[in-house]
């Protein structure tokens, strides 16, 4: 049985003071987080060492949002797989759609992200989603479907277990509007049979996240659905309350 997976993206909030009191109040409560759910938060990049210093003895993993497709080398400004892993990091979000529309990223470089991360031995959660205007037109499976296979170009089997993939309809993410639970479902199945035609058995070890608009009263639904493995969380990840709820409905889900 997967074990299930909370991972909360906040994005570009907060500053240091915001770092001191969201990680503060989560290890104060993480008596409430069950055992058997696996917790990390993914701050802003310039915030991963004070986290990770923060959270260090804890059983909350620590995410980087992004991270550059070049191994190393003069690439101004790219932070690379391995310094992630350098400062601690145990994860790191490869192709969120605000990357892909509002930051240009190209879907080329996402399969070598993704082999750099994991050569690196860090976990990617590789995002995959439609728009509202692909799901209108029928295409929901089929642009999920490219764009994990796009994504796993470079991933071999035997890393294949290693990897962590999140469905995020495009048109849920921060609009308050949530997936129905059959259609999560349904493109997390098809998710999970494409991972079988690529990685054979592996994909039964692969981690399938839902995120866009994941709160405390949707949550258990959500994570319920056999094929959802936990969730990805952006807004409410940003209050320890709410993002603790969320985690506890990770259990027994
Ligand atoms: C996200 O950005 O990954 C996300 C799921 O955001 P939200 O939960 O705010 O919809």
């Amino acid at each position: 049985m997967r074990q299930k997976l909370v991972a909360g993206n906040w994005k570009s909030n907060g500053n240091s003071q915001f770092v001191e009191q969201l990680l503060g109040a989560l290890k104060a409560h993480s008596d409430q987080v069950p055992s058997e759910v696996e917790v990390a938060v993914c701050p802003p990049l310039v915030y991963l060492a004070k986290a990770e210093e923060l959270l260090r003895g804890t059983a909350f993993l620590l995410g980087a949002q992004n991270v550059s497709a070049f191994e190393e080398g003069a690439y101004t400004g790219e932070v690379t797989a391995s310094m992630l892993k350098d400062v601690g990091c145990q994860l790191v979000i490869v192709g969120h759609s605000e990357r892909r529309s509002l930051l240009s990223e190209a879907e080329a470089q996402f399969a070598d992200k993704i082999r750099l991360v994991l050569q690196a031995g860090l976990q990617p959660v590789y995002c995959v989603g439609e728009t509202l205007e692909q799901r209108r037109r029928g295409e929901a499976l089929k642009v999920c479907r490219e764009q994990l296979l796009a994504g796993v170009a470079a991933v071999t089997p035997e890393d294949a277990s290693r990897l962590v993939v999140a469905y995020e309809p495009v048109w849920a993410i921060g609009t308050g509007e949530t997936a129905s639970p059959e259609q999560v479902q349904e493109v997390h199945a098809c998710l999970r049979q494409v991972l079988r035609e690529r990685f054979g058995e592996q994909a039964d070890l692969i981690k399938i996240l839902y995120g866009g608009s994941v709160k405390a009263a949707n949550a258990r639904e959500l994570f319920a659905l056999p094929d959802v493995d936990g969730g990805l969380i952006g807004g409410a990840s940003l209050v320890a309350e709410e993002f603790l709820a969320i985690c506890k409905a990770g259990i027994n889900a």
